[in-house]
Parts: structure tokens; C-alpha cells; sequence
């Protein structure tokens, strides 16, 4: 099952997104995870995709879409992946249909997690993240078991600097420019479903299950 997730920053695509990973056996490729990991290695890619992260920009096509594309190619994905955060772009979503219909391959379901605007901003807010494993919480709709404290590995979560307030907002503007295409780009290509966001996590992924079982 090859699976790309839509929606909003903080409308919940990643919390979903390695619960189907769970389920189905499949790899979840997040390509925000994959530049944190490589900013904390210290990377060139890194360190370059650190400073459009900061700002809530969009990390340049030409530093993404080549290592998805190299991702997906590898054997642990031969039975499908769900990609978390990519395509992000237009064109990022047209060179996936390019290589993978190089590949002889394509996609079987682009989920849009949908959440209103309003919701987003007051998620985004109560995100929390682990430094050092990568897990998410939310203070108020997921919060860990020990306020502040990660429930996987025991380190102080923190606020990561692209969930605070004032990135927040610039993170939906560059959404709705251009993200928010990419819903009408799977519309065209018959694979777009639509899920309601504003629903608990686990209504949310019971909608998910329905539609991929469908
Ligand atoms: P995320 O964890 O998916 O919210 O991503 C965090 C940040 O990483 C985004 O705000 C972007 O700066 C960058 N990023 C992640 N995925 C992409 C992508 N497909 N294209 C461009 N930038 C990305």
C-alpha cells in the first residue's frame, strides 16, 4: 500500500501517519524527520534545511524530492510506505508520478487529513517533541504519561522552534500556497480521500482504516 499523507501542519498527518505505518508493516518516511535527523548529525542537507525550517519556509525542491525518491526505491519498502510530509509541493508531487511511473509504479491513496484553520493554530501550540527519539505529544490531546517528560525514552520534551506562535502562522500561509494544491493534483489522479481531522486520534484513524479497506 503506497500512501501519501495531505493536510495542514499540526492537523495530525504523523501521528496518523505511523499508526498506518503500525498496522499494514510498512516503513513511514517523514522527510521533516529525515532533515531533524540530519541536523543533528550535522549534515550538509542539515544544516542547509535548517534554515528555511526556522523560518516555517519550505526546505528547496532540489534538497527533497532526490532523497525521497532514493527512499522509496529501497527493499524495505517493496510493499508499500506511507510518506509523511512530502510531496509538499507541486512539483515535488510531479516528479514522484514521474519516477514511479518510471518505476512502473504508483500511488494507491493520498489521504487529507482535513482540519480547519482555527483548530490548527491552538494545536500547534500544545505540540510538544522529544529531542532525542523523535516521539510527539500534545499537552492538552496526547500528552505524555509524566508532564514533560517523554514516555519512550524519559528526556525533557521541548517546543520545537517551527511549532512556536510566530512560525505557526507563516507555516499555514506557505501551506495554503502552496500544499493545499496538491488536494486537487490527487483529486485529478481519482486517488484523494478526505478524512475529518477535527475528530479525535483514534476516530481519525478508524476513518483511515474504513478507507483503505474500502
Ligand atoms: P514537518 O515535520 O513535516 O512539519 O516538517 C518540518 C519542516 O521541514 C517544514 O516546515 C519544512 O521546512 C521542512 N520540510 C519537510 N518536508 C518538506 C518537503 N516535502 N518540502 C519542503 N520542505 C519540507
Amino acid at each position: 500500500m503506497k500512501i501519501v499523507m495531505l493536510g495542514a501542519p499540526g492537523a495530525g498527518k504523523g501521528t496518523q501517519a505511523i499508526k498506518i505505518a503500525e498496522k499494514y508493516n510498512i516503513p513511514h518516511i517523514s522527510t521533516g524527520d529525515i532533515f531533524r535527523a540530519n541536523l543533528k548529525a550535522g549534515t550538509e542537507l542539515g544544516l542547509k534545511a535548517k534554515v528555511y525550517m526556522d523560518q516555517g519556509l519550505l526546505v528547496p525542491d532540489e534538497l527533497t524530492t532526490g532523497l525521497v525518491v532514493d527512499r522509496i526505491q529501497q527493499e524495505d519498502c517493496k510493499n508499500g510506505y506511507v510518506l509523511d510530509g512530502f510531496p509538499r509541493t507541486i512539483p515535488q508531487a510531479e516528479c514522484l508520478t514521474a519516477a514511479l511511473n518510471d518505476l512502473n509504479d504508483a500511488l494507491d491513496f493520498a489521504l487529507n487529513i482535513d482540519v480547519p484553520d482555527e483548530n490548527i493554530v491552538n494545536r500547534m501550540s500544545g505540540r510538544r517533541a522529544c529531542p532525542k527519539c523523535g516521539a510527539t505529544y500534545h499537552i492538552a490531546y496526547a500528552a505524555p504519561k509524566k508532564e514533560g517528560i517523554c514516555d519512550s525514552c524519559g528526556e525533557t520534551l521541548i517546543q520545537r522552534d517551527d511549532d512556536k506562535p510566530e512560525t505557526v502562522q507563516k507555516r499555514l500561509d506557505v501551506y495554503h500556497a502552496q500544499t493545499q494544491p496538491l488536494i486537487d493534483y490527487y483529486e485529478n489522479e481519482g486517488i484523494l480521500k478526505n478524512v475529518d481531522g477535527t475528530k479525535n486520534l483514534d476516530e481519525v484513524f478508524a476513518q483511515i482504516i474504513e478507507v483503505l479497506e474500502a
